[in-house]
């Protein structure tokens, strides 16, 4: 979950700014430092953002869901998959 404030209004523009961020599972947060887009980026990296989308007839028909995890968290999620996803545990550098 990230939280967003207005950060200002000009005519129907509005720019919205992250200011913290949340990991719905567990409820650990960050501070994100504003204006600072590295740190942003940096947090972000830490909680990952998980979107999903549920199409016409399915349990949870035409939802659209998005939320964050910390790096525990996720990792205890992966770690109980019967099948780890593609990509997981490689470091490509
Ligand atoms: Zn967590």
């Amino acid at each position: 979950m990230i939280r967003w404030e207005i950060r200002r209004v000009i005519r129907h523009d509005v720019e919205y700014l992250a200011n913290k961020v949340t990991c719905n599972k567990c409820g650990k947060s960050a501070e994100i430092k504003e204006g600072d887009a590295s740190d942003i980026q940096f947090k972000l990296e830490e909680f990952p953002t998980i979107e999903l989308g549920f199409g016409y007839g399915s349990k949870w028909d035409m939802e659209r869901w998005s939320f964050n995890l910390c790096e525990e968290c996720l990792e205890t999620f992966v770690e109980s998959f019967a099948h780890k996803p593609d990509g997981y545990g490689e470091d490509y550098y």
